[in-house]
């Protein structure tokens, strides 16, 4: 197989195809910590893309309890599990590792399901290109949000419910929402699996699509994607999966994008725990992201670091990035997330200046914010902010104007830090009480 680098392991891996990158990659930040689990985003998708026949379990975007549950069920879990098995030494970060703008994290020392796929099935099964498995009926048909919200730990530890505490850093009972979509990984499993090279990365945006004509619904995508996020189609019997929403990316929908206005994708658009927000980062020859600070997610994910890949450990160098829950035990999250944990919660716990004005953008235009800029304001405010390690910090709040531009470059929204109060007048309204 030959190399290619993969800058979330921090080190070359093998995959079965060379290097190629699309000019730009469709990414995108969710924050944890925000999300109240009302699933407008999975019925927004729904909605739009997933509402025929032989789609009816298909969720492209679905919302579900951490840590139980998952769809389909246990898919992490099971995933998991096999690539422990090609990692007899364990899933490990950071010895030899060199940390650095191309290697964040430091390095992974186990194999990815690329790498461990030929140890794992051996010569009995043939070939295979990645480590995977197909779910089976129960596990897609079993209702797609089982066990959701429900809690894990000592409910009554210490004869007091809830273990009697509720404190950071973290909670003794705890759970949390996970939301997932195709991921549009820069290395895909699904691509890599695919025996008619029926799927394919689109070179302007990296969106990964199925090509439903060539596709023979062979189903080694929904093996192979390590997410579950392939899945297969009985009435057409070929395979789908998120499409990214791609004529809305592409600035075509006629009524909101009149002048070709990229947007971001419907789950994005209609979250009301505006934790989400889509873009697209501009990628250079070698593959790697062009450097610009004033790009909201690239200021996130890589100047930052408060956003962070799920299950990187994979190797597929997703582009979904995650602020992470700030209440869970910090081993699971690591586990889902990597080494940078840590780092992460410490910012997002007391955001400084810079970090509190970009978080501003999040759900404040459907248009996709190419960069952004920051007008000063006064100081506001003052508060004492308790860290995850228990020490106090004092956060200094300035409200700055944030001002987001689109693709060309005209401004296409304008937000305060702090949020600005209207008083109504005091002449009655049909709604007034
Ligand atoms: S719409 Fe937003 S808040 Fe609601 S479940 Fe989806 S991600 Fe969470
Ligand atoms: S998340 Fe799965 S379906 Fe999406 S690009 Fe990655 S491997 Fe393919």
């Amino acid at each position: 197989m030959p190399n290619v680098y993969n800058w979330q392991l921090g080190r070359a891996m093998a995959y079965p195809y060379e290097e190629a990158h699309p000019k730009s990659q469709f990414a995108f930040v969710f924050n944890i910590n925000r999300c109240i689990a009302c699933q407008t985003c999975t019925m927004a998708c729904k909605s739009t893309w997933t509402f025929s026949r032989g789609q009816e379990y298909m969720y492209w975007n679905n919302v579900e309890t951490k840590p139980f549950g998952g769809y389909p069920h246990n898919w992490d879990v099971k995933i998991l599990d096999m690539l422990n098995k090609a990692n007899p030494d364990g899933q490990r970060w950071g010895a030899g590792g060199e940390v650095g703008p191309e290697s964040p994290y430091g390095q992974f020392n186990g194999k990815s399901i690329f790498e461990a796929a030929e140890k794992y099935y051996g010569e009995a099964e043939g070939a295979k290109r990645v480590l995977g498995y197909l779910p089976t009926q129960e596990e897609w048909t079993t209702a797609p949000n089982i066990h959701e919200e429900t809690a894990v730990g000592d409910l009554f530890e210490g004869g007091k419910q809830f273990g009697g505490s509720a404190q950071l850093p973290t909670h003794k009972v705890w759970f949390f929402y996970l939301q997932r979509l195709c991921n549009h990984c820069t290395y895909p499993g699904c691509l890599a699996a695919c025996p008619r090279g029926a799927i394919y990365k689109r070179p302007e945006d990296g969106i990964v699509l199925i090509d439903q004509n060539r596709c023979n619904g062979y189903r080694k995508c929904v093996e192979a994607c390590p997410y579950k996020k392939a899945m297969y189609r009985t009435t057409t019997r070929t395979s789908e999966k998120c499409v990214g929403c791609y004529p809305r990316v592409e600035g075509k929908d006629p009524e909101l994008s009149p002048n070709g206005e990229p947007l971001e994708t419907r789950c994005m658009a209609v979250c009301p725990g505006r934790i989400r927000m889509q873009g697209l980062v501009a990628i250079d020859e070698q593959g790697h992201w062009v450097a610009d600070r004033w790009n909201p997610l690239y200021y996130m994910i890589r100047e930052r670091q408060i956003a962070l890949p799920l299950y990187p450990q994979f190797g597929t160098e997703p582009n979904g990035y995650y602020i992470p829950p700030r209440w869970v035990p910090r081993a699971y999250l690591k586990q889902m997330f990597g080494p940078g944990v840590e780092h992460a919660i410490e910012q997002y716990s007391c955001p400084d200046r810079d970090l509190l004005a970009v978080l501003q953008l999040f759900r404040t235009t459907q248009q996709i914010i190419f960069r952004y800029e920051v007008v000063k304001g006064p100081k506001v405010a003052e508060i004492e902010v308790t860290m995850p390690d228990g020490s106090g910090k004092t956060q200094e709040i300035y409200n700055d104007t944030v001002i987001g531009y689109n693709k060309f470059n005209i401004e296409c929204v304008r937000v305060t830090v702090e949020e600005p109060t209207f008083e109504r007048p005091a002449e009655l309204h049909v709604n007034s009480i």
